[in-house]
């Protein structure tokens, strides 16, 4: 086997390792997928996260979500197009689905412009409204 096949079948193992940990977290910057895959492989570089992120959102098996906090690139699981709530204080990120009428008020609202992309709500979640730790 030539070595380019190793990396090919190691860069495979990874991607399918991201993908399915990416479906636990729901949404995960490329460091959260880092330090939660690091309890399996110790030795996984942020590199190697960053390549098969890349891999993977280019073949549509993830998606884009909102952007972190801090302004990183955060991935989705849900491939469906849908809107999100985003809580300013912690960054915590829920799919939601925006009703059909809550558009049509939109659409009337900007006139003859239509309502296409997703939608981020912002506001603080349950667990920062009760003072918590994010934990
Ligand atoms: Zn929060
Ligand atoms: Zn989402």
């Amino acid at each position: 086997m030539s070595s380019s096949q190793i990396i090919n079948q190691r860069q495979t193992k990874y991607c399918l390792a991201i993908e399915e940990t990416l479906k636990n977290l729901h949404h995960a910057t490329n460091l959260e997928l880092l330090l939660d895959l690091r309890k399996l492989y110790p030795s996984l570089s942020i590199t190697t996260v960053h390549r098969a992120t890349q891999r993977l959102a280019l073949r549509h098996k993830i998606a884009f979500a909102p952007l972190a906090i801090d302004g990183s690139t955060r991935y989705d699981a849900n491939l469906k197009p849908h809107d999100h709530f985003m809580c300013s204080a912690c960054g915590l990120l829920k799919d939601v689905e925006i009703k059909d009428q809550l558009k049509l008020i939109l659409n009337t609202l900007i006139k003859d412009c239509q309502v296409s992309g997703r939608l981020t709500i912002s506001g603080i979640c349950n667990n920062c409204q009760k003072g918590g730790n994010n934990e």
